[in-house]
């Protein structure tokens, strides 16, 4: 693989989905659309302090955080009919939305926590739901496969860890997750072209993936239409409650409501207190590289790349512990690529044309932290690391428990509680 000659690598290095939806350096646009700059009905943007609105009347929802959890809550809410508005902050925020991998991805989630395990399948099996009613209301695309993937084992060593993780996940879901330890030869059958560092693989054939981009759009659009109001450039700063009413402080004015829904991703760690919650994330970086659009090299996709609908082949990505830094950096594309390469030897063919990092927003153990306040009742607060896997499940069934005013049995396991050490 190799960096495209006429550019620097430096210049390369850019946060590109940003650019795809954003003309470079063009200001945020009065009472546009964040994502497509057009003039929707339901949006608004100019700042104005002195606003002041109040959501509903008994069944208001206010949403903060316009990522792909937010907008998956915020979907699934006005699909039932609550009257929904969503604030959002500013574009120079970290928005793992924007710079994720685009799986829909099963396989390996929730072995320690069959919890988890469940979740992650139901999201898996409502995902078609949500693709054909998104794609009836805007018509986009989401380019949604779920054929199968492949994790891919360069060593005997991985191979066996592979296995012995898999088999673990299988142990608690009754029959449920279904994976096959592939060899060699086996995986040459489903996918051509591997490198002779291949040893073998797993397959699931629940896994997929989908356009992270055009779902977080459409998402949006169908927000919209369905009678949301999205207020960007609208920082949560502040929240009071009183007498059954939620009072956010943003920079587009005061917003009332008798329901609020925390999901604004890394910014939740300083909301959730102020509704007498906690959410004690970090940020992880992900390094992602993408390749010219190429012939079809990849069959299925992978946990280490995966070939768009368009022909461009997305390789990633770290998991660094880096604070909030989100540079791309040679050493780890280097990684990535080499892993890659070892992978498909054909792509050392490919040139590498954008590349990114970005900052997942991970609990202490990693999986979603799902909350309803006790001391602020008509609180939530909300936060996964994948939320594009999830988004289903977030659309369809978490925000159908949040219409209905309480968390269903199975989330309860979710609760930031389980963060809390026993005194012996
Ligand atoms: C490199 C990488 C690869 C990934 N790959 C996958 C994958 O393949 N599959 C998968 O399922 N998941 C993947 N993910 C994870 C997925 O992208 C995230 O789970 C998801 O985007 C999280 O969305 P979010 O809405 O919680 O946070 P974000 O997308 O970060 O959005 C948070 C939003 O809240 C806003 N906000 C913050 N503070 C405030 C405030 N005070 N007031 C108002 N608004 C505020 C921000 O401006 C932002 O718009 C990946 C993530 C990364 C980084």
């Amino acid at each position: 693989m190799y960096w495209q000659d006429s550019w620097s690598r430096s210049a390369i290095c850019g946060f590109w989905p940003l650019a795809l939806w954003f003309e470079p350096g063009a200001k945020h646009r009065s009472n546009n659309c964040r994502l497509c700059h057009g003039p929707h009905a339901g949006y608004r943007s100019s700042p104005l302090p002195d606003r002041q609105v109040h959501i509903g009347q008994n069944n208001g929802i206010i949403i903060v955080g316009g990522g792909l959890v937010g907008f998956s809550i915020a979907y699934g809410l006005v699909r039932l009919g609550l009257d929904c508005t969503l604030l959002d902050s500013s574009d120079t925020d970290f928005i793992a939305a924007r710079g994720n991998f685009g799986l829909v991805w099963v396989q390996g989630k929730g072995a320690g926590f069959s919890t988890y395990a469940d979740w992650t399948m139901r999201s898996s099996e409502l995902w078609p739901t949500l693709c054909d009613e998104l794609q009836d209301t805007t018509g986009h695309d989401l380019g949604l496969e779920q054929e199968g993937g492949i994790h891919i084992c360069l060593s005997q060593e991985e191979y066996d860890d592979r296995k012995q993780k898999l088999d673990l996940l299988r142990s608690h879901q009754n029959g449920r997750f279904i994976y096959e330890m592939m060899d060699r030869q086996t995986l040459l059958e489903l996918q051509p072209n591997l490198g002779p560092d291949v040893v073998g693989g797993s397959w699931c054939p629940s896994d997929g993936h989908v356009n992270p981009l055009f779902l977080l759009k459409s998402l949006h659009d169908a927000f919209l239409r369905h009678g949301g109001q999205v207020y960007s450039d609208a920082k949560v700063d502040d929240i009071s409650h009183a007498k059954g009413v939620f009072t956010l402080t943003s920079r587009q004015g005061l917003f009332r409501a008798p329901r609020v829904v925390l999901s604004a991703g890394l910014g939740n760690r300083q909301l959730a207190p102020l509704v007498g919650l906690r959410q004690p994330l970090r940020p992880q970086k992900g390094q992602i590289l993408v390749t010219q659009k190429t012939d079809r090299l990849i069959r299925h996709p992978m946990t280490l790349m995966r070939q768009t609908a368009e022909g461009s082949i997305m390789i990633g990505d770290s998991k660094e512990e880096v604070g909030f830094d989100i540079s791309s950096t040679t050493d780890v594309m280097a990684q990535i690529a080499s892993r890659a390469e070892r992978t498909i030897p054909a792509l050392k063919h490919q040139q590498i044309i954008r590349s990114w990092g970005a900052l997942r927003v991970m609990s202490p153990d990693g999986y979603p932290v799902y909350d309803q306040s006790t001391t602020h009742p008509g609180a939530y607060a909300v936060t996964c690391h994948s939320g594009v896997t999830l988004a289903a499940a977030h659309a369809i069934d978490l925000a159908g428990d949040i219409a209905a005013g309480k968390l269903a049995h199975n989330l309860h396991e979710f609760t930031e509680r389980r963060f809390d050490v026993s005194p012996d």
